[in-house]
């Protein structure tokens, strides 16, 4: 082995030796943006999961007491109020009791039963219409 191929081998290493510096380093950039990808990652099937809460939102939902008082929704519960009537041909929107809403499709009210009530719910004080 002459003395040039030892001086050509030691550089050979040194640069390889500088190489493998910058593949360390590059790796270590590399992971620091899989970190970063995984965060946005993990913000994306954060979005998917508010799409899969907005499913079935074409049912009509009557339930929400949230804006009544204690006693407005013990009177609800006694008077046993159901959004989905156990009698088909008793129904709030052919009740006596009945206020309709608004629009059509949304909650409509009750003399009796405070909060929202479903056209095709029921409740025990039912009452034929007059006439
Ligand atoms: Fe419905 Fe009962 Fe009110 Fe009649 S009295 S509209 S059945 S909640």
């Amino acid at each position: 082995m002459s003395e040039d191929d030892k001086l050509d081998r030691r550089e050979f290493l040194q640069r390889a030796g500088m190489i493998g510096a910058a593949v360390v380093g590059g790796s270590q950039f590399l992971s620091a943006c899989d970190k970063g990808g995984g965060g946005s990652q993990k913000g994306q099937s954060g979005s998917g999961g508010q799409q899969g809460g907005g499913e079935g939102a074409g049912e009509l939902d009557c339930t929400d007491t949230s804006g009544l008082s204690e006693s407005e929704i013990k009177t609800r519960e006694s008077l046993k109020y159901v959004d989905e009537t156990p009698k088909p041909d008793k129904t709030c929107d052919n009740c006596r009791l009945y206020e309709k809403p608004e629009s059509e499709g949304k909650c409509g009210g009750c003399t009796v039963v405070p909060g929202p009530v479903h056209p095709k719910g029921y409740c025990n004080s039912w009452q034929k219409m007059k006439g």
